[in-house]
């Protein structure tokens, strides 16, 4: 079955609070299902979404603070435990290597799950997924970060009542795709004339970063946004200092790169209401607002709406 959307397991920075789990996301993308940033108590956190280690065909980790990869020995042996047949790729920033290599033999287990292990070595590296391209994009933290985000590029649907009214069938249906026109009966069809563009959906993840180019490269036309939010704009000089974001920045961020669903989440543990983070952010931002909350979903919106051929 088809379906979009975010699980968000997670949503302390640094610390985590009677309500709030270390981070850690869940991005279902049809048969493309990535686990971003697992912190601890992420095995339990999925158990509670309906997400199984089965499930996950990938994993994203943005940088080796704990908050966002001590989760790894857990998950990394639940796909050993539950005999995960298919391999799973893990990304992360290639300068940790060293990290990572422990995390995945914290301790003795009997390994027999395989992961493609695939660091990221550098800014604006590709890889390509199931649905659209993977990117990395190198962020200004403490240490190496990279955030990520999953691009499906533009189709086009064609239109089943046009093409019968040219004639059109079968083989030249593949035709016409591929070269862009067809001639029929003497006239030239073109592939506008019986189809609509089907725009491509972005998902965009940015973690621990403070404001950057990179930051807006990640989130540009992104139908979801998950953007880190440690901090509110009373805290901007602490956030800079600490390489993060306020609620403020990010939402600015989501309206001048035209995103429409935005998440804010990784919550710094000095606040308890999160209402603040939701007033500051609708100061800047019009488009669909998203406080994350521990064990709930959001939905990728619908697609863009198609032009007219
Ligand atoms: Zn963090």
């Amino acid at each position: 079955m088809s379906m979009r959307e975010l699980v968000v397991l997670g949503t302390a920075s640094q610390a985590p609070t009677r309500q709030r789990n270390h981070n850690g996301y869940v991005l279902r993308w049809d048969d493309e299902v990535i686990l971003f940033d697992p912190g601890e108590g992420t095995q339990r956190q999925l158990l509670h979404t309906g997400v199984t280690a089965t499930d996950l065909t990938r994993i994203c980790v943005t940088h080796f603070h704990g908050d966002h990869c001590l989760g790894l020995p857990g998950t990394i042996q639940r796909l050993s435990l539950d005999r995960v047949p298919h391999r799973v790729a893990v990304h992360f920033p290639a300068g940790g290597a060293e990290y990572f290599a422990r995390l995945r033999h914290a301790t003795s287990f009997h390994e027999t799950a395989e992961l493609a292990v695939e660091p990221i070595e550098a800014d604006g590296q590709r890889i390509t997924v199931r649905g659209g391209t993977l990117e990395a994009r190198r962020l200004r933290h403490s240490i190496e970060t990279y955030g990520y985000r999953l691009v499906e590029p533009d189709g086009c649907r064609m239109l089943p009542e046009r093409l019968s009214a040219y004639g059109i069938a079968g083989p030249a249906v593949g035709e016409l795709l591929r070269v862009g026109h067809l001639d029929v009966d003497g006239r030239r069809v073109t592939r506008d004339e019986v189809s609509v563009s089907r725009p491509g959906q972005r998902f965009a993840f940015v973690m621990d970063t403070a404001l950057c180019d990179a930051v807006y490269a990640l989130a540009e036309h992104a139908d979801l946004l998950v953007i880190e939010s440690t901090f509110l704009e009373s805290e901007t000089a602490l956030a800079a200092e600490a390489g993060h974001l306020t609620a403020a920045q990010a939402a600015r961020v989501a309206t001048e790169s035209g995103v429409r669903t935005l998440v804010l989440t990784h919550f710094s543990q000095r606040y308890s209401d999160l209402r603040r983070f939701a007033d500051e952010a609708r100061r800047h931002f019009a488009g669909d607002l998203v406080i994350a909350e521990d064990l709930t979903t959001v939905p990728v919106p619908p697609r863009r709406v198609a032009s007219a051929g």
